[in-house]
């Protein structure tokens, strides 16, 4: 897959972009049967809301880069995914929201620590 360099306005970086094959999301809405363009520098630089990529929440860009599978490492944790009901280890696409690598719904996450313990914790708000 051929990597093209570009100039993040957003982020005022240059950031890798690829554009999937279509084969990658087939049978997975919204994008089903649609090359996609990823940016492959989505992550901590990358802060502001809109993607000017895409021309949309920075957000949608961080899900695309999870479903395509083009990143090696992800930070996880393993909690259980209330929308499939299995027990996964969950991609942190940000601060608040984290997917679930088996059934690709997004999940938003909290970080809470009690009594000195710090707790990963998947909320109930799927997308
Ligand atoms: S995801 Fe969009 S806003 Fe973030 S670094 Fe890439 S091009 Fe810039
Ligand atoms: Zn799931």
């Amino acid at each position: 897959m051929e990597i093209q360099h570009s100039y993040c306005s957003a982020c005022d970086q240059q950031v890798r972009i690829v554009v999937t094959p279509a084969s990658a999301y087939s049978g997975q809405a919204p994008v089903a049967d649609q090359p996609d363009v990823v940016c492959l520098d989505f992550g901590e630089r990358c802060t502001g809301a809109m993607c000017p990529m895409i021309g949309l929440p920075r957000m949608l860009m961080g899900i695309r880069l999870a479903r395509s599978g083009l990143r090696d490492e992800w930070q996880t944790f393993q909690a259980p995914c209330q929308s499939c009901g299995r027990n996964v280890d969950f991609e942190v696409i940000d601060a608040n929201y984290a997917m679930c690598p088996s059934c690709h719904t997004r999940h938003r996450w909290l970080h809470l620590n009690v009594d000195e313990h710090a707790y990963l914790a998947i909320v109930d708000d799927t997308e």
